[in-house]
């Protein structure tokens, strides 16, 4: 099965190192991208599928590092139904779960807390909201773990470690010897950081993340409540820790994260998250208004935090997606300037702090969205001109 997307305008590869490419054609083979670069120069003969970016922007799909979903494409946090697939129609086509808190009954045994991680990784394994992977299974830690749970977690599928700090597990004392377990076993842990999210937690500051060591320093600038300057300063300083921006959290140690992260010459830990659903509610394009967020208020360039929502995070993770480069997964975002913004670009739109608008979402080398329901209509919108279109939602 191969697609050809031609008249590319401009090509994000999500890779910070070399964050735009040259060219104006992706061909994709049997879901991946195969070759990326000048049309004349690439093997476009043959496709069953032709996209026409009409001079447009292709952006990897966008990852979420921090969701909270339960089972299927409901929420029970906001009542509300479809909030995944919502969200693909904001360029997310990527999904990783911080935890199924929200699970009605949440079971807080040991017993339990595993049966509800293994449901929550295959149930999603098979289910894909919209076409988009979500990655959940992610425990949230109790008191009585052992390292044999681990094992069996990581025998089962699981590769995930929810935010700790939700469950029993809070202080760095009882979560460090379940944090070097998780690790021998491949699961990639997140933390709660800054204070409690509802009534009944508690806070978790700078020492507890250092003394407990998960791989993510889980919403840098709060969720909803942020930790002090200092403490982002020394977890930013001291540690390589991967930095969790989220939309839900606030926004002024959002962008002091952003600045001493520049200054700490580490950008390549800067991971976006939504968290969300939450109290905040169901935000489909959360991940879309933080990029606004940083390369507009923030002053990053455009191209680079769209590589701190993609390949910094697939990289983290260990995902095969998030960078436009041949033997990735082909999951693209084709988007522009949304009609009416003074930006003429899709990266001058998010400069200028207005959101792109996305006329295709492509999953798996497939076109699966055509204009998206979310974001305001692109300037100009990509076309297939040979294969099946897919339905749009305007
Ligand atoms: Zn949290």
């Amino acid at each position: 099965m191969k697609t050809v997307i031609r008249g590319i305008g401009q090509i994000v590869s999500g890779d910070l190192r070399a964050p735009l490419l040259d060219g104006d054609t992706i061909v994709c083979v049997d879901g991946r991208i195969a070759q990326v670069g000048a049309e004349a120069l690439v093997d476009a003969a043959g496709a069953d599928t032709v996209v026409d970016a009409r001079g447009t922007t292709v952006l990897p799909g966008l990852l979420d590092s921090h969701v909270h979903p339960v089972v299927g494409d409901f929420t029970p946090r906001q009542r509300s139904l479809d909030f995944l697939e919502s969200e693909l129609q904001g360029g997310v086509t990527t999904m990783i779960s911080a935890g199924e808190v929200h699970t009605p009954g949440r079971p807080r045994d040991v017993v339990g807390l595993k049966a509800l991680a293994i449901l929550a990784a295959r149930a999603y394994r098979s289910f894909r909201p919209g076409g988009a992977k979500v990655h959940a299974g992610a425990p949230v830690l109790e008191q009585g773990l052992e390292e044999a749970d681990f094992a069996e977690l990581a025998r089962a599928g699981v590769r995930l470690v929810g935010e700790i700090g939700l469950g029993s597990v809070r202080t760095g004392k009882d979560a460090a010897p379940m944090v070097r377990w998780a690790r021998r076993h491949g699961m990639t842990v997140t933390i709660h950081t800054g204070g409690p999210s509802i009534a009944g937690s508690s806070p978790i500051d700078a020492d507890t993340v250092l003394e407990a060591d998960p791989h993510v320093v889980g919403h840098i600038n709060g969720g909803t409540t942020s930790m002090s300057p200092g403490q982002i300063a020394t977890l930013i300083e001291r540690t390589g820790m991967a930095l969790e921006i989220v939309h839900c959290g606030n926004p002024r140690t959002s962008l002091l994260t952003l600045r001493l992260a520049r200054e700490a010459r580490a950008w390549d830990r800067v991971i976006l998250g939504n968290d969300a659903p939450s109290g905040t509610g169901v935000v489909p394009l959360g991940i879309l208004r933080t990029l606004a967020l940083l390369a507009s208020v923030g002053e990053c360039p455009p191209e680079v935090a769209v590589a701190m929502a993609t390949g910094n995070t697939a990289r983290i993770y260990h995902l095969p997606v998030g960078t436009i480069a041949p033997g990735r997964e082909a999951d693209l975002v084709i988007c522009d300037a949304p009609t009416g913004s003074v930006a003429s670009t899709a990266l001058e739109a998010l400069r200028a702090g207005d959101l792109p608008g996305i006329s295709m979402i492509l999953i798996d080398g497939v076109p699966r969205i055509g204009r998206s329901r979310n974001t305001a209509p692109a300037a100009r919108a990509a076309e297939v001109t040979r294969g099946l279109v897919p339905a749009g939602g305007h």
